[in-house]
């Protein structure tokens, strides 16, 4: 007898890569029997002919203990998210962990150390057009070793909310975290137009350094026309032997908040931008396009307040999908309820429904895998991303053919449909759209190397 029983579902294994019908059975919070015997358990929930596969890993988001923002992940599918990305994250890993073992959360959550907004600023290095100074930056690299002995999964870079960033500071950080085997994630500058020096500076970053680099929301740095040059870009450094992946969102739009360097006049001018491009998503403007007006008030007086680019070109998405080591990604952040940008509850369900259901861009399998198995390996995370026995009852139920996002602009929060049961630590925590338990999150610390540190 299991504690509970999912049954009658298209198994998803994504290590192998098959599917096939079949039950899985829980105990103890993890999976102990995936089969095509029949078994019982205390629960029982009914597939019904429902994909069966591991609860998806969203690589890049911004969670942060925000509930709502964790809601919305839940209720795409998502059993763990990675937050602290962009170089924005909390400081004391070690209490983030702690309280979340303590109190539980709706999702598992793992996190980054992040460099270009948290650390530079906690050391003092507020000016992002200036370097650190030698004393900040060895305070910057205790921190940063501290968050990795803590569990942090990886070091994150904002480069283009700190340009002033030296290599210096760059590299030293980011050649602990592969003394350390943690991962890189880098939010590349923003350049795109105009060549691919960002890229090569992020790739340069695994050359010099050892570490294995992660490029955040690809499409949101390079769809603008770009992605097959920063795909080809990729290929070449990983054939070189540099461990490069990336994630991406499903999205031609990216929000960030007004007051970042990247929306300075010299900034809008060097991206090729146009305040009309520009659409504000939170606070007193929801819904309006930027104009000088508008631009100078925010910049001045509301720079928290979040905004939209929208340059990208859709089949940009597709193509850097498809590619092996690309993940998807939600870039989720906290937002009131009504506001922000879709992303935040439509990612997943729109992927899946685009990639696989609408387009055969991938098959069920490898798309799966993508979201699963694939950042589990990037990131560490042993007992996650996979249907085995013995693993983390970390796990989705939704129907291939009827998952749908609902969230668009103005609308951002929509719930999607055909996600039918959401299982994290073997406890239910979302059926048929309720929310049944909003603590069986647990905290996902990295405590071993990823990878050999060989350079
Ligand atoms: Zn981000």
């Amino acid at each position: 007898m299991y504690d509970l029983v999912i049954k009658n579902g298209i198994l998803i294994d994504p290590e192998k890569l098959t599917r096939r019908k079949g039950n899985v059975g829980i105990r103890n919070g993890k999976i102990a029997a995936v089969t095509q015997s029949e078994i019982h358990g205390k629960q029982e929930l009914a597939a019904d002919d429902k994909i069966v596969c591991p609860g998806f890993i969203d690589i890049h988001g911004h969670v942060d203990w925000n509930t709502y923002c964790g809601e919305l992940s839940l209720r795409q599918g998502i059993t763990t998210t990675v937050g602290g990305n962009c170089g924005l994250s909390p400081l004391d890993i070690e209490a983030f962990f702690a309280v979340q073992e303590q109190e539980g959360f709706i999702v598992n959550q793992a996190e980054m150390i992040g460099h270009s907004m948290s650390l530079r600023q906690a050391v003092g290095a507020i000016d992002p057009l200036q370097p650190a100074t030698p004393e900040q930056l060895a305070l910057m690299e205790y921190a940063v070793e501290k968050a990795f002995e803590e569990g942090a999964c990886g070091l994150s870079l904002g480069l283009a909310y700190a340009p002033g960033s030296s290599d210096e500071e760059v590299f030293n950080l980011s050649r602990l975290a592969a003394r350390y085997g943690r991962v890189v994630a880098v939010d590349t500058r923003m350049r795109t137009e105009i060549d691919m020096y960002s890229l090569v500076e992020a790739i340069n970053i695994a050359r010099k350094t050892g570490a294995r680099v992660q490029i955040s929301h690809l499409v949101y740095q390079y769809g603008t026309g770009v992605v097959g040059e920063a795909l080809a870009v990729i290929d070449k450094a990983r054939a070189e032997g540099l461990d490069i992946r990336f994630d991406s969102g499903m999205y031609t739009q990216w929000a960030t908040h007004i007051g970042a360097v990247l929306f300075s006049e010299e900034s809008i001018a060097l991206n090729n931008w146009s305040l009309e491009d520009i659409l504000v998503i939170t606070g007193k403007y929801n819904g309006k396009r930027l104009n000088p007006e508008i631009y100078r008030d925010l910049r001045e007086n509301h720079p928290q307040t979040s905004v939209v680019v929208f340059t990208g070109i859709e089949e940009e998405i597709y193509m850097a999908l498809n590619h092996p080591f690309a993940m998807p990604s939600t870039d989720t952040g906290a937002y009131a309820p009504g506001e922000g940008h879709p992303q935040i509850a439509g990612s997943f369900p729109r992927y899946f429904r685009r990639m696989v259901g609408e387009r055969h861009e991938l098959t069920i399998m490898d798309a799966v895998r993508k979201a699963t198995l694939l950042p589990a390996e990037t990131l560490g995370f042993h007992s996650k991303g996979r249907l085995r026995e013995g693993l983390d009852a970390d796990l989705v139920v939704f129907d291939i053919k009827g998952i749908m996002d609902k969230a668009d602009f103005g609308l951002p929060d929509a719930t999607p449909e055909g996600i039918d049961f959401v299982v994290i630590g073997g406890e239910i925590a979302l059926a048929q759209g309720k929310l049944v338990n909003t603590r069986a999150g647990k905290a996902v610390r990295c405590t071993k190397p990823v990878y050999d540190y060989n350079i």
